[in-house]
């Protein structure tokens, strides 16, 4: 195959093209440099589109999305999952096609979704067609096993004629034989697989595109992020793939993300957890909301708990997290251990409580408002919140 010829990936260039005088200049800056400043509102270069009626990419905020992992031929419980995690702010669900079934089961799931719904297609062509057919909003392909440049075609076609989206999802692991022989595996590789795809969609003049760049790699999804940014303004949907379970998956995009989001790249986020889609919905408001780029929900301060704290206080802070989950206005929520630090700990929180011997106190911007039993806490700081944000 013709090699594409790709601007350096930013990591090597990094290492290759800077001469030691500068290395040294860096170095050097580092003492007189005040900190880091993480830019509150990176400018994103990259082009708008929209999925269904929901905008994406340029200035439209960072999408949360997430997929389902029911049987989508299970159209009860794939709407429930959908609704679920539609509570908690996923704007954009993604939902497997294995097969015509599932096809076939979209058009009642997309009927009823209270978002728009993507239909993730492998080595399939044919049930891309079927999912627009049944209304789905988007497609996201594999170029690495779509079946070749012509089942391709059919699919912008259809993409074209319905008015959708397609991702082109390119996965380290599953690169097309060719360009694993011309670029090896990493960041150069994945990007010159988007490449060539995009080159014959936009041929046949389809617009409506968003590219991923999955590895499980934290540096090569990075680099293939920035590399793909540095020649193209087509929307990116971040995600590490294979990140693992809660701690390793979360750790992992909020490295990922943090980086790529402070410079501007990246439009869409799914946190891929071994986990629930909700967790994953849930982690991907608390990445957003830490980088100060989303601000939806509850954002919870709490403390570790240490040898002064005489209440469980991990059991609290779950039971008051699953009675807020519902709660979309931004506020400050404290849940500390103890009297002691608690209240000044998260004086900066709009309501929180504070634990005591079996007991609690409930305060309001860092001053105690009343005293309740343990058991009564999570129930009285609720209706607080509710009428807070009704
Ligand atoms: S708030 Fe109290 S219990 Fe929690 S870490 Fe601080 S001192 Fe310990």
């Amino acid at each position: 195959m013709k090699k594409i010829v790709l601007p350096l990936c930013p990591s090597k260039r990094r290492h290759s093209q800077r001469p030691h005088s500068q290395k040294r200049m860096a170095r050097k800056a580092l003492f007189s440099y005040p900190g880091p400043e993480y830019p509150k509102t990176p400018i994103r270069n990259s082009r708008t589109i929209r999925v269904g009626t929901l905008p994406l990419g340029g200035a439209a905020p960072i999408v949360v999305q997430t997929m389902t992992n029911t049987d989508t031929r299970d159209r009860e419980a794939t709407l429930a999952q959908i609704k679920s995690c539609a509570l908690l702010g996923a704007e954009l669900i993604r939902v497997a096609v294995p097969d015509r079934k599932a096809a076939e089961a979209l058009k009642e799931i997309i009927g009823q979704s209270p978002v728009p719904i993507i239909a993730d297609i492998h080595f399939n062509s044919q049930l891309a067609i079927l999912a627009l057919e049944a209304g789905a909003q988007g497609v996201r392909i594999n170029p690495g096993n779509i079946g070749g440049e012509e089942k391709l075609k059919k699919v912008a076609e259809a993409v074209k004629a319905f008015g959708a989206t397609l991702r082109v999802g390119v996965n380290m692991g599953s690169l097309e034989k060719e360009i694993v022989e011309s670029y090896g595996h990493g960041p150069e590789a994945m990007v010159a697989s988007a490449v060539k795809d995009i080159a014959i969609l936009e041929k046949l003049g389809l617009k409506n595109l968003k590219v991923s760049l999955k590895a499980s790699s934290v540096l090569d999804t990075i680099n293939a992020a920035r590399l793909f940014a540095s020649i193209s303004d087509i929307p990116q949907h971040l995600g590490v793939t294979e990140a693992g379970g809660l701690i390793e998956g979360i750790a992992k995009s909020s490295v990922a993300f943090s980086f790529l989001l402070a410079q501007g790249i990246g439009d869409t986020i799914r946190v891929s957890l071994t986990a629930s889609p909700e967790a994953e919905v849930d982690a991907a408001y608390a990445i957003l909301r830490s980088l100060g780029l989303r601000h939806r929900g509850i954002e919870f301060i709490s403390c570790p708990t240490c040898g002064r704290s005489e209440i469980d206080l991990i059991a609290l802070l779950a039971d008051i997290k699953e009675r807020l989950k519902d709660i979309s206005k931004p506020l400050k929520v404290a849940v500390m251990g103890c009297v002691v630090n608690g209240p000044g700990e998260a004086a900066d929180a709009d309501i929180g409580v504070a634990g005591g011997r079996n007991k609690g106190a409930l305060f309001v911007k860092g001053k105690k408002v009343a005293d309740y039993p343990y058991e009564k806490l999570a129930q009285e700081l609720e209706q607080r919140v509710r009428k807070m944000v009704s």
